[in-house]
């Protein structure tokens, strides 16, 4: 392979290498998990999250085994009454599916260019569930809707970041629960997921008290206050999630990047004769994938020649399978790469 933009497992972040080797070096994956080494990397993982990706004081880290397991703590630590799902995609609908097994749920379902409609919130719901960046038609939910969403009173919001965390900007003062798993925006290798809880969402988790599986909030909550947790975790990756985000640059000006780099993305495509954005509304189209519509010609031309020229790119997905691409657009892929891409598929 020589260019990589698909969208999850996606590039690895180019540091990925030396990384391991450290870790090797350190011996830090021979420590347990109860052991003084395992809570000084826990510690120190959750300061430089908050660090680097302006994360407020007061929000704790958790380490999951992936951002679908969010979906079913989430359902299960977090929820009494049900969950309010919007959703305009693949992974918000597996979202709620997810949840509807387990507790009462409502769906809001919206289309592609349109935000959900906020008004009609109901009060048997104590949660709000929103994929912030739906990975499967390359939209997102702008910031200022999340100042603008009235919830219902003690109501918590969940907000599926797993594409989008690590690459722009999140708005945490109007997040209480917010996840994602390694392998996209932090180009780390898959097999982790990160939730990062408000002082809010803690105290409802707490108060909830539902403790019947592994990863039960409360277990969760009581195995961090000894930075600690309650299963073996991928200790290789939460050394390389603190090193990565410790070489990295601070959010702001990973997503300055991330806007540039999609602005080519995006006004390449604008003047395209045969290709387009599926989202076409700026204000929603996302900077971290881009999804891009093409007829059925001109999209199998470019699955042919990108895979002779092995340049891997996100097939369409779901709904959009047939008649779209992706493009990741993570903080690993370099502007270079980017124009590199466009260049490449101008000749086609
Ligand atoms: C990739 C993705 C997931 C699933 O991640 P897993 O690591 O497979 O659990 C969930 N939500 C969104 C928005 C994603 O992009």
């Amino acid at each position: 392979m020589k260019l990589n933009f698909y969208p999850g497992p996606s590039k690895l972040d180019e540091s990925i290498q030396e990384f391991m080797l450290l870790a090797l070096n350190e011996r830090i994956l021979e420590y347990n998990h109860r052991s003084t080494q395992f809570h000084e990397l826990y510690q120190k993982t959750e300061n430089t999250f908050k660090e680097k990706l302006d994360i407020p004081d007061d929000y704790k880290l958790y380490f999951i085994s992936s951002a679908t397991e969010a979906w079913e703590i989430i359902a299960q630590s977090f929820t009494q009454k049900g969950s309010l799902h919007m959703h305009n995609g693949a992974f918000g609908e597996k979202w709620r599916n997810c949840a509807h097994k387990l507790i009462g749920t409502e769906s809001l379902e919206f289309g592609l260019n349109e935000l959900p409609q906020s008004e009609v919130l109901l009060t048997m719901i104590d949660i709000i569930c929103l994929t912030h960046n739906e990975t499967s038609n390359g939209s997102v939910i702008p910031t200022p809707f999340f100042k603008k969403l009235k919830t219902p009173e003690q109501a918590l919001i969940a907000v599926d970041a797993t594409s989008s965390l690590g690459g722009v900007e999140l708005p945490w003062n109007h997040i209480d629960i917010c996840f994602a798993s390694v392998q996209k925006c932090f180009g780390l290798p898959s097999g982790m997921g990160v939730m990062i809880c408000s002082p809010e969402a803690v105290s409802k988790g707490l108060s909830i008290d539902e403790d019947d599986y592994y990863n039960s909030f409360t277990k969760l909550e009581r195995n961090r206050l000894k930075w600690e947790t309650s299963f073996t975790p991928n200790i290789l990756d939460i050394y390389l999630l603190q090193s990565v985000l410790n070489n990295r640059k601070p959010i702001g000006e990973i997503a300055t990047e991330t806007k540039g780099k999609a602005a080519l993305l995006y006004n390449f495509l604008d003047s395209h004769h045969s290709l387009a954005p599926l989202i076409t509304e700026h204000e929603l189209q996302s900077e971290t994938v881009v999804a891009v519509r093409a007829n059925e010609k001109t999209l199998t031309d470019i699955i042919e020649k990108t895979y002779q020229e092995e340049i891997l790119l996100g097939k369409g997905y779901g709904k959009w399978e047939n008649d779209t691409f992706r493009i990741a657009n993570f903080p690993a892929i370099s502007k270079e790469e980017i124009i590199q891409l466009i260049l490449f598929l101008n000749e086609i």
